[in-house]
């Protein structure tokens, strides 16, 4: 459970982690004293640093494996869903 004061502070920290609110959290002193004595909103703004981290310098699947799963979807799906022209599905196929 939180309360508001830290609602308001989670929700300004994600502002700042996403950009919308420059130059990041220490920006905000109100909400850093709030993350000095709040022990989950520290917690919270540790993982969603890590989360940011992690989600930036995450690496997608190769061409190869892009061109794969492609493959193995139509594979799947071949029979199943007829597809228009424009690639969006019409429908489904029955047998
Ligand atoms: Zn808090």
């Amino acid at each position: 459970m939180t309360c508001a004061d830290c609602r308001a502070c989670r929700a300004a920290m994600s502002a700042h982690l996403d950009g919308e609110l420059a130059p990041g959290p220490e920006a905000a002193p109100e909400h850093s004293a709030h993350l000095a004595r709040c022990v989950d909103c520290a917690d919270w703004l540790a993982g969603a640093r890590r989360l940011r981290e992690l989600t930036l310098t995450a690496r997608g699947p190769s061409p190869q494996e892009t061109q794969r799963l492609i493959a193995a979807v139509l594979e799947a799906v071949s029979g199943q869903v007829r597809v228009g022209n424009d690639g969006r599905s019409v429908g489904h196929e029955r047998s």
